[in-house]
């Protein structure tokens, strides 16, 4: 995005308001509290179906509904637009192609090991399997509705012949998001390759389009304490005590997997790549960090971040200002670790098996879903509801996640800053021969 952008979208953040915050949080402990009442003394009676079937189901599944609706045009618009600046500074092309890889791969390895952690730990499993079973059966029929999953019917190698779409419309009527990002990707290397008036035009309209969904998702967004209250009285009304062991071993592994890639690879990326001491790395990147940990938002963490570069790490301007403007948006490593372990712990949850091929699948997706993610609180939560629909998980699933939501979007958001700037170390450290050429 650009910084314009960027301010916009922070503006319309889904969910950036204190108040809102504290909504969701009453929300959430007082849906579960109701189910857990329900759970220990009114498990089996008459009226608890009605309930659910008549009241907090609908909620439930309007809101959802709801985000579903917008996510096509947040995805698109957002990945359109990262790509397209890419190389919209053209003296900076091969910087730009450095950027492009050095985000492909770290966000690779970045969620390659929490997709591994979350196999290896398994902080889903172990939930009464018929009430998971039932759940999932409801969930499923309401899930198939909203999300027709047309993944889920291919395997091997026609799931990757899918990739590319043979018809970019019906892709998206199938919500066929992997098909849906390819093509983004690939207008926006379009964009990238034909700069003429008009598709500056073009690519304005779609950073409009980006800005509107942003702010209609914002819309959706007050509804989340009542949606919240709907389905944390549907689980734990049928998962009981269970639900709030799983929860805090999700948000163990969460966080495991985050302190990995900070204080693991990034580490080993600074010392050899960078050849930059990691100790000094972090001291000297403090105000971004604790900035980007108190909005929980990358884009408004940008102007720390770029003070920093330049006041402490003395990084190149041209670099930084490329670099981190971008990454703001599309280089998100906690994103896109966060995004694989909820998908795979509700997997694991709601006992849905996810094959090889399954997990690549969804490996894939954040990858590209850190790259298209908008860079503000709460962004990730549309992708998600997105990505469990696609692998055949009830996205109801996501009310779980939602309570615990803001504490760990500020974890991920700080390793999310903190990994531009590295990207915006190492490639600046790489990047000497190419800053001697005088611009063109
Ligand atoms: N809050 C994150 C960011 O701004 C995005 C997300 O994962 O929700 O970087």
């Amino acid at each position: 995005m650009s910084t314009d952008a960027s301010e916009m979208a922070a503006e319309a953040s889904p969910i950036g308001h204190g108040r809102l915050q504290w909504k969701i949080l009453i929300g959430f402990i007082a849906g579960l509290a109701a189910g857990l009442l329900t759970y220990t003394f009114a498990r089996d009676a008459a009226w608890v179906d009605t309930v659910v079937t008549y009241i907090t189901g609908p909620v439930g599944q309007i809101f959802l509904r709801l985000l579903f609706m917008l996510v096509i045009p947040l995805l698109f618009s957002a990945l359109v637009v990262g790509i397209a600046e890419m190389g919209e500074v053209r003296a900076l092309r091969r910087i730009g192609i450095r950027t492009l890889v050095y985000t492909i791969i770290v966000s690779g390895i970045a969620v390659t090991l929490s997709i591994a952690l979350v196999n290896l730990l398994r902080p889903g499993r172990g939930v009464d399997p018929a009430a998971a079973q039932e759940l999932l059966a409801q969930g499923g029929d309401n899930a198939r509705s909203i999300v027709q999953a047309s993944t889920e019917a291919q395997t091997g190698i026609s799931q990757l012949i899918n990739i590319v779409p043979s018809n970019v419309v019906s892709a998206m009527s199938d919500n066929d998001i992997l098909a849906v990002m390819f093509f983004a990707l690939f207008f926006g290397v379009g964009l990238l390759l034909v700069q003429t008036r008009r598709t500056e035009q073009l690519k304005d309209a779609i950073e409009g389009v980006f800005e509107v969904a942003m702010r209609l998702i914002g819309l959706v967004i007050q509804l989340a304490p009542y949606a919240i209250f709907c389905f944390m009285f549907n689980l734990s009304a049928q998962f009981g005590w269970d639900l709030l062991v799983k929860l805090a071993a999700f948000v163990g592994v969460v966080l495991l997997a985050l302190g990995l890639q900070m204080f693991g690879v990034f580490p080993l990326l600074l010392k050899f790549v960078a050849r930059k001491s990691p100790l000094e790395f972090f001291r000297d990147t403090r105000e971004a960090s604790v900035m980007a940990f108190s909005t929980a938002s990358s884009n408004a963490t940008l102007p720390t971040a770029l003070r920093v570069a330049h006041d402490e790490l003395k990084l190149p301007d041209r670099i930084a200002r490329f670099v981190l403007t971008i990454g703001a948006t599309a280089n998100q490593n906690g994103t896109a670790m966060f995004e694989g372990v909820t998908v795979l712990f509700l997997a694991q949850f709601f006992g849905v098996d996810l094959s090889l091929s399954d997990q690549i699948f969804v490996m894939l997706i954040c990858i590209l879903a850190g790259i298209g993610t908008a860079g503000v609180p709460g962004g990730s939560l549309p992708v998600i509801a997105l990505i469990l629909g696609g692998v055949g998980v009830p996205p109801e699933g996501i009310g779980l996640i939602l309570g615990v939501d803001r504490f760990l979007d500020m974890c991920r958001t700080t390793l999310n800053v903190v990994g531009d700037l590295v990207c915006a170390q190492v490639i600046s450290s790489t990047s000497s021969a190419d800053l001697a050429e005088p611009s063109a």
